[in-house]
């Protein structure tokens, strides 16, 4: 395979060099593009475009960059400049924290619009895509294109104004949310999204590869099915290791043979994996299971006024948004005696992989894209451009200090943290979950430390653009304050000299991620633009990642007087954990992709067919053509009516049909899972099913529109659909199911769940 990836290295090196080129020709053409006023400047990027082409590069980029200087007083440097031809030849380009990507992104997405493109430029969370659309309204404005963002805050008419636009900032999970609620109209202009040709992902890793697993769904309201009472106490009385066992990372609980005949025998049934059991009580038992034995209350969750609320690991706070899958949320609420709240019937639901794949095109920029090129390369068909610094990194990058125990460990990084914190030089410290950066804050007394667990994502950011403030110490979870710039000497540099002379910003990781791009993620919080800068990281082998990725493993090692074991052999073991758990969650990702990937083609199926009934007369000719008898009775309603009651017809018996699909795909890969352990091979199975029943989707639900189509109360007001309890939900809502791999300890302990529901 080698000459194989040579291969694909030559042409990526090509690329790259012709690009190199271009950007020399375009700062040749600066100076005469400069004599150019406004108006003229502006048309003269447009005459460059010819059929959605760009004729002349060269002199295109030039256009943009003088346009960059003129409004937003950014002279792009020469890599932002050959990063913004990576990205409109649709690459993921790899540029270092505070490179300034937030410019290269808009300059290429102007580059998209003024080729006719419309662009959703994405953003992590609500707070940036509201920052960069204002920053950079500026340069896109310049020639006369719209530019928009979309947040949470917004009401229908103003998202569907802001999706009009030619450049839209937005957060993925809204344009998820959005498309999800639009594929539920029953006439095109209640539509909130335009088409849309090129998703621009900043932080690009995070969103297609970190949490691309993750589904945004659709519910309406009707009840749920949470574990039966009895099941929770049944349950709540079991024995770890005599009833039931954990994984060595506690991802995963199953019962024991032991465990499945007392339950069994409590329940007064004769085995609970019967073909009869196995998708309703053994789908509660093992519910219960998993609420009792692996989320943990205070760790995963609070009880506050009688709710359930999660606390989401990453971010360090309660995610008001988020829920666990239904049947999970309610067995909790149920082991906590608290009520049971309804549940939502899942109405549809996307995860943000399939929501990408839908563009056209997709590129993005990201601080760490090497380390996810196989993703990437397999799950996106992207390729990766990795561009210079501007300026050399001044970064020192200690070795790792690595003791045998956590506690050892733990004592070292407070020492360390005090000692540097001593000199005066700003410390960062990135934890693996909230409640080792609250224990730290704790353990660091006397000191004055900023945890970040804001209540939102503004406040984090002010927050972390201080981080690089004299005597400064931030604690923060993984991702926290994701976006934000981190000056020496804090957000106004006042103290930037004495900052430097110190050693700039200190960044201290208190154990190695389970992929090492999140190290470099960290690392990368230190020696922006040339400043100086340090990173360290603490490990001991009862981390997270030596345990998982050294599946029992022993390595003995002797430690020096200060505890530390950090010979060659020690160090090279723990990169080889770290790529065990690497080639773990590659794993994950794609055996979870394998059950997604078919739905979201079969979704693809569906939306045509929906597309087809909003956009033709389609469904009153088939319903017509069905039951002419009752097309006869209607005669005298006026067409456009009898055109619109059809339409609702339809498209409520085919959404109805998906919705119940989606649930039924749910259950079948929930009992699948269980009969892995008898050994069937679940995805080929899965598989099966699910193309089965999707065969006879399309047909049942035109059968049960011509019943309702015969039997409804249709007049010049549409089909009453209601009047026979057929109404579409009165509310819904949309959540983001908790399901992320990648956050570290918190909430790998559910991932298991997640792959069996998503
Ligand atoms: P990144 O997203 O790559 O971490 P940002 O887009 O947040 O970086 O930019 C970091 C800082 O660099 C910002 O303060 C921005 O104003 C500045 N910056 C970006 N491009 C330039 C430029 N060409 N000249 C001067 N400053 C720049
Ligand atoms: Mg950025």
């Amino acid at each position: 395979m080698d000459w194989f990836w040579k291969a694909l290295g030559g042409k990526a090196g090509r690329n790259q060099k012709r690009s190199k080129a271009i950007v020399d020709q375009a700062r040749e053409q600066q100076e005469q593009l400069s004599t150019l006023d406004d108006a003229a400047l502006a048309q003269r990027a447009r005459d460059l475009v010819e059929g959605g082409e760009v004729k002349d590069p060269a002199t295109f980029l030039a256009a943009l960059g003088v346009a960059s200087t003129r409004t937003l007083g950014l002279t792009p440097f020469p890599v932002q400049s050959q990063a913004v031809l990576r990205l409109i030849e649709g690459d993921v380009i790899q540029m270092a924290t505070g490179e300034g990507k937030t410019l290269v992104g808009a300059m290429a997405a102007t580059g998209f619009g003024l080729m006719g493109k419309r662009v959703h430029s994405i953003t992590v969370n609500d707070y940036l895509a509201r920052r960069d659309a204002e920053w950079m309204r500026p340069l896109v404005e310049f020639f006369g294109l719209k530019v928009a963002a979309v947040h949470e805050e917004l009401d229908e008419a103003q998202r569907r104004e802001a999706y009009a636009a030619d450049i839209i900032y937005a957060p993925v999970n809204e344009i998820g949310f959005d498309l999800l609620r639009d594929r539920q109209v029953t006439d095109r202009s209640l539509m909130v999204q335009q088409h849309a040709d090129v998703a621009l992902v900043d932080e690009a890793d995070s969103v297609l590869v970190d949490e691309a697993l993750v589904p945004l769904v659709l519910a309406g309201s009707q009840p749920g099915a949470a574990p039966a009472g009895q099941i929770t106490d049944i349950v709540r009385h079991l024995r770890e290791k005599e009833h039931y066992e954990m994984d060595d990372d506690r991802r995963n609980v199953f019962l024991t043979p032991k465990g499945a005949d007392r339950v069994a025998g409590q329940l007064g049934i004769t085995a609970l994996y019967d073909e009869e059991h196995v998708g309703s009580t053994l789908v509660q038992v093992n519910l219960a299971l998993h609420a009792k034995a692996l989320l943990i209350r205070d760790v995963h969750y609070l009880v506050r006024d009688g709710k359930v609320q999660l606390i989401d690991a990453s971010r360090g706070r309660v995610a008001d948004l988020q829920r666990w899958p239904d049947g999970l949320q309610s067995a909790v609420e149920a082991k906590e005696g608290l009520d049971v709240t309804e549940g939502g019937k899942i109405l549809d639901s996307i995860t943000l992989q399939a929501l990408m794949t839908r563009y056209p095109m997709v590129c993005g920029m990201t601080g760490t894209a090497v380390e996810a090129t196989d993703q990437l390369r397999q799950f996106y068909d992207l390729g990766i451009s990795v561009i210079e610094r501007n300026r050399p990194l001044q970064r020192f990058d200690e070795a790792d200090r690595i003791y045998a125990t956590m506690k050892e460990k733990n004592r070292a990084i407070i020492e360390e943290i005090k000692a540097i914190h001593a000199t005066g030089q700003p410390v960062l410290v990135g934890t693996q979950d909230v409640a080792e950066s609250e224990a730290l804050a704790e353990a660091l007394e006397g000191i004055e430390v900023s945890v970040l667990n804001a209540k939102n994502d503004a406040e984090e950011a002010r927050i972390i653009a201080e981080a690089g403030d004299l005597g400064r110490v931030t604690v923060s979870t993984q991702m926290a304050g994701r976006g934000t710039d981190i000056r020496l000497g804090g957000a106004d540099e006042a103290d930037h000299e004495a900052v430097v002379e110190l050693g700039g910003l200190a960044v201290i990781g208190t154990a190695r991620h389970r992929s090492s791009r999140l190290d470099n993620q960290l690392r990368g919080r230190a020696g922006r633009q040339g400043d100086p800068g340090l990173a360290l990281f603490f490990v001991s082998l009862e981390d997270d990642v030596v345990v998982s990725g050294g599946s029992g493993e022993e390595i003995t090692a002797h430690p020096d007087e200060q505890g530390l074991i950090q010979t060659g052999r020690v160090t090279e073991f723990i990169n080889h954990c770290q790529r065990v758990t690497e080639g773990q969650l590659l794993e994950i990702h794609a055996q979870t992709w394998k059950y997604n990937k078919l739905l979201a083609d079969q979704r693809v199926i569906i939306d045509e067919r929906r597309d087809n009934l909003l956009d033709s007369e389609r469904a009153w000719e088939q319903l017509a053509e069905l039951a002419p008898g009752r097309a006869a009775e209607l005669a005298d309603l006026e067409h456009a009516a009898k055109v619109g009651a059809a339409r609702e017809i339809m498209l409520f018996h085919l959404d109805q049909e998906w919705s119940e699909h989606l649930g039924l795909m749910d259950d079948v890969r929930e009992s699948i899972h269980l009969r892995a352990i008898a050994r069937e091979t679940p995805i080929d199975e899965y598989h099966r099913i699910a193309v089965r029943e999707f065969k006879e989707l399309a047909q049942r639900a035109v059968d049960k529109s011509v019943d309702t189509f015969e039997t409804v109360l249709i007049d010049a007001a549409g089909a009453h659909l209601g009047n026979l309890g057929l109404a579409r939900p009165s509310a819904t809502w949309t959540y983001m199911v908790s399901d992320n791999p990648l956050a570290g300890r918190g909430n790998s302990v559910i991932s298991g769940i997640g792959n069996i529901f998503h």
